[in-house]
């Protein structure tokens, strides 16, 4: 249920086009939707009505035409509807409810250990959602989609979790219907670091169109934005940065049974072990952060080595995917300082200067907000493509939400 179907799907000058067309804000007559999608003006009429009708565009002021008479015009109808977005992460849950624009309405946040299972916490995120919907005071009909943001890898076709190393009890586990059968409406599934590349870019880099997030908390992950899409790969599991062969790493065993892995140098839970056995007790990336605060140098020191080694495989992924801006995110960067000197060290020492010029490397801006902000943007982006709109108005608009206005 509510796959999005694939480009063969897309249809010149239809309903779904044209609302993707009419999502930048600007009104537009009939005519210049004509023109734009190369449609008969009958048939440019014909796709407003149905839109006009669930309520997603509305007739705007009219505007003089030059020299004629004025014509109507019309725009995205943002007002009133919802999207819902879910950020979970190893030991915390963000809530927001988001308007058609993206912009944030409300948001709350729960410190929650998702290895609870998946029982536990979505008995509290449905709770929660609840009470946020009720905050501005919408009801649950007008919520359009919900994005929801998981700490391991998403099956892209069925939105549930696959072997999630950190989520116990969650593999295979169907949210997308939990959540489908209490809203009524289609939901949308990716891991964190995918979700989090998305709110930066909507944040931070709305026009740069190769991003690469890079989330250093207790494992490192990253999300591909490239040519303005993100990159799933094959079975979901694009930009998994953390489990690849790290020299640096010196043959450390990882949590994912194999050595010598990026994470086993470089994730907040192996900093915090080595500074342990170093002598400076640490336990988690929250320490960490602290130790830098009271001005460890040890932990900074070790910073920096898990930077480099960082750098090092991001050097490589400069050579494929030539990105614009690379944004090191995650817990331990609100002192990110001594880490990303490491990554720039490396990085622009390794990456072709072609690559590597005009690369900016970023600490990330988006801050605690980051995931729901991205989960909203994948919401919408989800459920406003023309191919997925064309699919729910061939159907039943009322089945995911829409409703004759
Ligand atoms: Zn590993």
């Amino acid at each position: 249920m509510h796959n999005v179907a694939g480009p063969e799907a897309h249809r010149p000058g239809s309903a779904g086009e044209i609302l993707q067309i009419l999502r930048d804000g600007k009104a537009r007559t009939r005519r210049d939707l004509a023109g734009l999608t190369g449609q008969a003006r009958t048939t440019v009429a014909q796709r407003l009505s149905v839109l006009t009708d669930v309520g997603l565009v509305r007739e705007a002021e009219e505007t003089a035409a030059t020299g004629g008479r004025p014509s109507a015009a019309f725009a995205f109808d943002a007002e009133g509807k919802v999207v819902l977005a879910i950020d979970l992460g190893a030991n915390h849950a963000t809530y927001g409810v988001a308007d058609l624009h993206g912009e944030i309405l409300a948001s709350a946040t729960d410190m929650v250990r998702i290895g609870d299972g998946p029982k536990v916490v979505m008995e509290l995120v449905l709770t929660r959602l609840e009470e946020l919907l009720a905050t501005p005071g919408i009801a649950e009909r007008d919520v359009l989609a919900i994005g929801v943001g998981l700490p391991g890898p998403v099956d892209q076709h069925t939105g549930r979790p696959t072997s999630p190393p950190i989520m116990p009890g969650w593999d295979g586990y169907d949210i997308r219907t939990v959540l489908a059968d209490r809203y009524c409406c289609p939901v949308f599934v990716d891991n964190d670091a995918n979700v989090l590349a998305l709110g930066e870019r909507a944040v931070a880099w709305p026009d740069v169109a190769d991003l690469m997030f890079v989330k250093v908390a207790t494992g490192v992950g990253a999300g591909i934005i490239s040519g303005e899409h993100l990159l799933h790969g094959a079975q979901g599991a694009a930009g998994d940065l953390g489990h690849v062969y790290s020299k640096a790493a010196n043959d450390r065993p990882c949590r994912c049974g194999n050595r010598g892995c990026l994470e086993s140098l470089a994730g907040g839970m192996s900093i915090a072990a080595r500074l342990t056995e170093r002598g400076v007790p640490a336990d988690s990336p929250s320490d960490i952060v602290s130790l830098v605060r009271a001005g460890n140098l040890e932990t900074v020191l070790a910073l920096r080595e898990a930077g480099r080694a960082l750098g090092e495989v991001l050097a490589t992924c400069t050579a494929l995917f030539n990105p614009r801006v690379i944004v090191i995110g995650g817990e331990i960067v609100e002192v990110g300082e001594p880490l990303l000197a490491g990554v720039r060290e490396s990085i622009y020492s390794r990456a072709l200067p072609l690559a590597s010029r005009d690369l900016r490397v970023v600490v990330a801006k988006s801050g605690a907000l980051g995931g729901v902000i991205g989960a909203a943007r994948m919401a919408l982006d989800s459920v406003f493509s023309a191919q997925f709109l064309d699919q729910v108005l061939d159907k039943e608009p009322a089945e995911v939400g829409l409703t004759s206005a």
